[in-house]
């Protein structure tokens, strides 16, 4: 938590300082191996080219990644989907779980710092409510667009689009 919040902090008035051309296909593909073998949970990635070149700032990216990865980590027990796929212009990642989804009326307060949907799940899985608010900051400063859709009991796709290096 402190971690999270230092990290936050951090964010507030720092532009992103390592900026370079940044793969998402292997920066995904490294992290869902990684969660893969840490959790012992099934992670499918589709992809639709083998690079996919965008600008920015890797840890940072990367850790927009592990956020979605944890939260479909934590609010589901199925498999989870991670879709990479480009165009012209824009470099989109999409990670879908087929958990316990986020109500309509939630859907668009998730990313608020603190938010949580219900105490029942603080509970069980013991977040703080960081997580998407830190990442929506990132998204944010790389110029990229965040947007989630969720069905309760249904599961949850986060998608992002970011320009693709020229
Ligand atoms: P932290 O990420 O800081 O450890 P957190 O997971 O509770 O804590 P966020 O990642 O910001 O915080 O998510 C905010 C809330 O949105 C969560 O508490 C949860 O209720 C809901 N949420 C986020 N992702 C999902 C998901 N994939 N499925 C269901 N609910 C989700
Ligand atoms: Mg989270």
């Amino acid at each position: 938590m402190t971690k999270t919040l230092l990290s936050l902090a951090e964010l507030e008035d720092s532009k992103p300082v390592d900026i370079k051309s940044v793969d998402l296909v292997s920066l995904s593909t490294a992290l869902v191996t990684q969660f893969m073998q840490v959790y012992d949970r099934p992670i499918i990635l589709h992809k639709n080219s083998n690079s996919i070149f965008i600008k920015g700032d890797e840890l940072k990216l990367k850790q927009v990644i592990i956020i979605f990865l944890d939260n479909a980590i934590k609010y589901s027990t199925d498999v989870i989907e991670v879709f990479l796929e480009s165009n012209q212009h824009m470099g989109i990642l999409r990670i879908k779980d087929y958990g316990i989804g986020i109500p309509q009326e939630e859907q668009s307060h998730v990313f608020e710092r603190f938010y949580r949907v219900d105490k029942a799940r603080k509970r069980d899985s013991g977040g703080s409510g960081l997580g998407l608010a830190i990442a929506k900051n990132i998204v944010n400063l790389h110029k990229g667009e965040i947007e989630i859709e969720s069905k309760e009991h249904i599961g949850t796709e986060i998608k992002v689009t970011f320009p693709l290096t020229n």
